[in-house]
């Protein structure tokens, strides 16, 4: 075996293999840029060598700088992860030629696959069903109609070299042709560096289901089965299962034969994985092939007990697969949620900034169940605008699919950050949704069930009183500190805007909570005044909530849903009651500043349209820099700052028509 091996990557992937790496036996390398010089990954391994600054094209896409590390160190192998190098046939040619040995695919299986078109091409071949469309390039808009219009409408217009969801665009008709082949085109010329596209048809209301395939140089290949990751936006993903719960045996069967197939025509000797779009009727239709590890590779891991890193580093050095496909069972289920740096009720803009707190649930045995966070990150670490923004990914794995969900809610409300916008409250929202848990997923999931952009969910009845409780718990904290005298028994909790008249009594178990309705039990808090956290047990449940502080009460989110909490004497109640109702200003035609800083910079002028997600200003705080973004389409009807101007927080930057 390996006795050294480099990984070019890094954060979370590069941890991942570490991992890997460390239980073999094998010492490591990373190679980092100026911006990961205090990273995790750099802090874990045996050696670290620089290879350049922040941006990834000047250092992690430099495979000179690669090859020198290796150099440097000695090691006899090169682990990519994902991005960057790892489906980049050159560099895999490279390192052969410097006698350096790629953990991945062999390079003719890269070319072959690492395109779309010509994977297509090879599909077909190899008797695999693929999306009808026009498998070859494109070469000019009339070209685009003349084909759009043969497949019918609607079509989806693709680059060759995409990934990650860029360079991808649905076509309704003719004019979404001519203004998204031009766009599609000069997108993937920028994002890629190559502008070849193709037209397919549009499967509407699709699920993504993909095959796992995993190879050895020996000619054996296996499939572990299939992940389904209907959840995304921008056609990328958030959530991810295995197995997924669209398929029935036979299903799965013969789209784990077609992929094993595929893989067999190209050589494959390495993991990798087979995309399918499938209809709602099972039908399923070859999408691309991922040359490499995949990011949801954790869900495959949990159910069949397979680590994918180990596999590929014993198939890259030469080692015969130690199963054979019947070896292979599913066992249980598994999610995968990624959490990211973005902004769900923002239209799930990117955020960047520190990691003032990053909380991550209990990883291990969870009772008979199991909770995994795949991070490379620590509290204090900056998210970045250089790289990626997925901040960890967190599977569990239980026997069912209904009890992995109930595991993924708990880990996620047990999941805390600040100082960034970060998508937990929006993944819980799904967990916690019956379409989700029926298992009547498309890729249309999000725009269907949160039309509107999401706004959270509306709290349960059990989620009324235990945010109560909690506030009535926080407030009794407070007043025993601040007026000892003036706890009482009868108080009026204002929850959201329904006004409920509670008798607290506490004992040795907790607090007891007699409402109209009912008696709620409040046990096992662990909450200190200043704290985000609120841990506690209502009547047998524990639970986790985040609380903040309001100019008047408290703010605090079960999961999803998050209500505004007021606790009261009687007496204050009434007068409270006759206070006119604060009128909350309308501010969706404007854009605030969301902290005090500095304005560093003002990007738009009165009359300029803005569209959502483009940069409006740049403002200091903190000494950070924070991009301000558009949330909605507009015209810009007045600006209200300019550069050197200081801002309150809330003040109003810009304001559209
Ligand atoms: P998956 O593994 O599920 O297909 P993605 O398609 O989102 O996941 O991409 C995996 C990783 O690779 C992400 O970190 C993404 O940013 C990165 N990535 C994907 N395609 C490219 C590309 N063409 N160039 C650079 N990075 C890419
Ligand atoms: P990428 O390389 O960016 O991952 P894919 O070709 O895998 O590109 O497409 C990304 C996502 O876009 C898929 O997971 C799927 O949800 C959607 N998609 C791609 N092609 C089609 C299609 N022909 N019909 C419907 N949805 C599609
Ligand atoms: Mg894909």
């Amino acid at each position: 075996m390996f006795s050294k091996i480099l990984i070019a990557n890094r954060g979370e992937i590069a941890v991942r293999i570490i991992k890997t790496c460390r239980r073999m036996g094998i010492a490591i390398v990373v190679v980092y840029s100026e911006a990961d010089a205090d990273s995790m990954a750099v802090e874990m391994a045996d050696e670290s060598v620089l290879i350049g600054p922040a941006a990834a094209a000047e250092s992690y896409l430099v495979a000179d700088k690669i090859v020198a590390a290796v150099r440097a160190t000695g090691a006899q192998a090169v682990h990519p992860g994902f991005g960057f190098l790892s489906e980049n046939a050159g560099f895999a040619r490279r390192l052969a030629e410097e006698k350096i040995v790629f953990i991945g695919p062999n390079p003719h299986a890269i070319d072959a696959m690492g395109d779309k078109i010509q994977s297509k091409l090879f599909a077909a071949k190899a008797n695999v069903s693929v999306v009808p469309g026009h498998v070859g390039e494109i070469d000019d808009t009339a070209h685009a109609i003349k084909i759009s219009e043969e497949i019918g409408y609607p079509v989806m217009i693709k680059a060759s070299a995409g990934g990650g969801g860029k360079g991808i665009r649905v076509a309704w008709n003719r004019k979404d042709v001519e203004e998204g082949f031009p766009a599609v085109k000069a997108e993937a010329k920028s994002s890629f560096g190559d502008d070849r596209i193709f037209i397919e048809k549009f499967i509407e209301s699709p699920r993504h289901v993909e095959i796992q395939v995993l190879g050895d140089k020996h000619g054996n290949v296996v499939h572990l089965f299939e992940r389904e990751c209907s959840i995304q936006r921008r056609n990328q993903k958030v959530i991810e299962e295995a197995p997924s719960p669209l398929l029935d045996a036979k299903t799965r069967a013969a789209m784990g034969e077609q992929a094993v197939r595929l893989a067999k025509a190209v050589n494959y000797d390495s993991a990798g994985t087979v995309e399918f779009v499938a209809g709602q009727d099972r039908s399923f239709f070859f999408l691309e092939m991922n040359t490499r590890l995949q990011v949801e590779h954790p869900v495959t891991e949990l159910i069949t007990g397979v680590d994918l890193v180990e596999q590929m580093i014993r198939s890259a050095y030469g080692e015969a697969l130690p199963f054979k496909q019947a070896d292979l069972k599913i066992n249980g289920w598994a999610m995968e949620s990624r959490i990211y740096a973005e902004d769900p009720y923002r239209g799930f803009l990117p955020s960047i900034g520190r990691l003032v707190r990053y909380q991550p649930p209990q990883e291990g045995k969870v009772g008979k169940d199991i909770v995994r966070n795949d991070a490379g990150v620590r509290e204090g670490d900056e998210i970045s605008m250089f790289y990626d923004p997925m901040i960890s990914k967190l599977s569990t794995w239980a026997k069912t699919r209904e009890a992995a969900i109930d595991v993924m809610g708990r880990a996620l409300e047990d999941f805390h950050i600040e100082g960034l916008g970060q998508n937990i409250p929006f993944l819980s929202a799904v967990m916690d949704q019956p379409r989700f848990r029926s298992g009547k997923l498309s890729t249309n999931y999000i725009k269907d069930e949160f039309p509107d952009g999401f706004q959270g969910l509306p709290p349960s009845d059990a989620q009324r009183d235990l945010i109560a409780a909690v506030a009535l718990s926080m407030h009794r904290t407070l007043l025993a500190r601040a007026a000892p005298d003036q706890l009482r028994q009868d108080w009026i909790a204002v929850v959201g805007h329904e006004k409920r008249a509670v008798n607290v009594t506490s004992d040795d178990d907790g607090l007891t909570i007699k409402g109209a309705r009912k008696t709620n039990k409040l046990s096992d808090v662990r909450w200190r005044p200043g704290e985000a956290t609120f841990r506690g047990v209502i009547d047998g449940q524990a639970f986790t909530a985040i609380v903040k502080p309001a100019p008047e009460g408290f703010i605090i989110r079960h999961r999803a849903a998050s209500l505004h909490v007021l606790v009261l004497t009687p007496r204050s109640a009434e007068l409270h009651a006759k206070l006119p109702p604060k009128k909350l200003a309308d501010t969706s035609k404007m854009v605030l500043s969301p902290m005090p800083g500095l304005v560093v910079t003002l990007d738009v002028a009165v009359g300029q349209l803005v569209r959502t997600g483009e940069a409006v200003a740049v403002i200091e705080a903190m000494k950070m820099q924070n991009i301000i973004r558009a949330e909605r389409d507009g015209t810009v009807k007045a600006v209200n700052a300019k550069a050197g101007d200081s801002v309150a927080a809330d003040e109003v930057l810009v304001e559209f028509a």
